[in-house]
């Protein structure tokens, strides 16, 4: 068994007996252990972890195992699970137990995954660097003294370092995608609906989705077909069964019956200062497997960030104001009133960045500014929308690159959040379509992994994967990891 092993080669091994998925688990606990420099967990759920392998190796014996049954897999820590704490990152929930499991984590569960811990992300998923977690920040395993992007962080390193073969992420505005790019692993944001959100710790409802991060394209169809599916327990979940995911894990994933046109649109390649000739690679790999290529315009394009943070910060704030100090999540000591309580419990428990979001979505939501702002977000978010789903009728998928540079070190955009924001520039617009995309990882740039990203209209998991399957063939970046790991 190898640190960077693939789902079916594990799978493969396990029902061979060459190990047992007690051995697989405990060795994934001593890389996860050895590595604890990375921050990448913020709880390692050892004593879960091997009851979880036990059982699995059971039922392989009995003849009654899944493709992931015995397979360790890391949980971004919004994912709520019982007997485990789920902190979000946040110190609110520093002490939080969950009542019940996140659909994600069931399903998963039930499929006979074996949970190794919980991943570390930025504070209730809201920044693009790790850097905001209250548990500290995640290192870049390519370059320790750099963010390996955010908030998804503590996956997409798990995932890069070769401490867990899957990890479960969650993309409201490019939380999969971005840190992806950044570890160079695949990661896959489903279209909104395709994956329950009960019990995923709400950030921005209308656009939160969970994910994968895993090393290919086939992985995460294959961990997908475990994952998603219609949940009567989540009001906006999708009932659109698609036999294609129910296939994968006894057909495996194949390339696209038709080599799909590709979009590429002006407005993410204008002034690219990074990853032009990477890009160019990739169009020539696919063209040379039959794919067409056609330029397209996006033009709201630019109305994707401000957009994105008046309504992802303005459900932010109606979302947390749940915390209260009240019912559960942080409490002050000793408050002298019921205000004094409310202000308290929310000034200690919530982080600069999170409290910088529900500022600035209250403002955007209050009765005078309401028009001006939240109102006009959202009528950019449909032209944006009408964007993709005018482009989608002339080419079969979109491919940009994931984001406008490679990982940056700690520390370089922590007092500029505008800057930061920025960094969401080629993911948010995607997220405000609700449309599924996948990061894949597509060169380097000084040693850094650099992401392509392939956009396609609503519910086309399949194809996405399958044209991420098809250019994983003809190159190998997803199969290079950091030196040391
Ligand atoms: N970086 C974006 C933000 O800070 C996206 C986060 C996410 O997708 N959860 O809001």
């Amino acid at each position: 068994m190898h640190a960077f092993s693939s789902l079916s080669d594990l799978n493969q091994g396990l029902t061979r007996g060459d190990f047992s998925s007690v051995e697989l688990t405990k060795a994934c606990l001593e890389r996860i252990r050895a590595n604890e420099a990375l921050n990448s967990f913020i709880t390692v759920a050892e004593e879960r972890a091997l009851a979880q392998a036990q059982a699995a190796d059971k039922r392989r014996a009995a003849g009654e195992a899944t493709a992931l049954t015995g397979v360790p897999l890391a949980h971004k820590d919004i994912f709520c699970t019982t007997g485990v704490p789920t902190t979000c990152g946040s110190r609110m929930l520093a002490n939080f137990i969950a009542p019940y499991d996140a659909t994600v984590v069931s399903k998963l569960d039930a499929a006979g995954a074996v949970t190794v811990g919980k991943t570390n992300m930025d504070e209730f998923a809201m920044g693009s660097s790790n850097e905001n977690s209250y548990f500290g920040p995640v290192a870049n395993p390519w370059n320790t003294t750099l963010v390996p992007g955010g908030s998804s962080g503590g996956s997409a390193t798990a995932v890069a370092a070769g401490l867990v073969p899957l990890a479960t992420g969650t993309d409201t505005g490019g939380s999969i995608r971005q840190p992806a790019a950044f570890c160079g692993v695949s990661g896959l944001k489903p279209t909104y609906g395709r994956v329950s959100r009960y019990g995923m710790v709400a950030f921005a409802s209308s656009l939160d989705q969970g994910g994968l991060f895993a090393r290919s394209a086939s992985d995460l169809a294959l961990a997908l077909a475990y994952m998603a599916g219609f949940d009567p327990l989540d009001s906006t979940s999708a009932d659109q069964p698609d036999p294609w995911l129910d296939d994968i894990p006894l057909s495996g994933l194949n390339t696209p019956e038709q080599a799909p046109v590709i979009g590429l649109p002006a407005e993410y390649f204008a002034g690219l200062k990074v990853g032009g000739a990477q890009m160019e690679e990739a169009r020539k790999t696919l063209e040379a497997r039959g794919c067409k290529f056609r330029e397209i315009s996006l033009p709201h394009t630019t109305s994707a960030i401000p957009a994105y943070y008046i309504i992802a910060g303005a459900e932010a704030s109606t979302n947390l104001s749940r915390y209260d100090g009240v019912r559960f999540g942080h409490r002050c000591e000793d408050p002298g009133s019921l205000e004094d309580l409310y202000c308290r419990s929310r000034s200690e428990g919530f982080g600069k960045e999170v409290k910088r979001r529900i500022l600035t979505g209250t403002y955007a939501l209050s009765v005078g500014y309401f028009d001006a702002y939240y109102l006009k977000a959202q009528k950019l978010r449909r032209l944006i929308q009408q964007d993709f789903l005018s482009a989608f009728e002339s080419v079969d998928l979109i491919l940009t690159p994931t984001t406008p540079d490679v990982a940056f070190p700690r520390g370089k955009l922590t007092d500029d959040p505008v800057a930061m924001y920025q960094q969401d520039i080629f993911t948010t617009p995607a997220s405000l379509a609700g449309l599924p995309a996948l990061s894949l990882p597509c060169g380097f740039q000084q040693g850094l992994p650099l992401g392509l990203q392939l956009i396609g209209p609503h519910f086309s998991e399949r194809l996405l994967c399958e044209a991420g399957f098809l250019y994983q063939r003809e190159t190998d970046w997803h199969e290079r990891h950091p030196e040391g790991f």
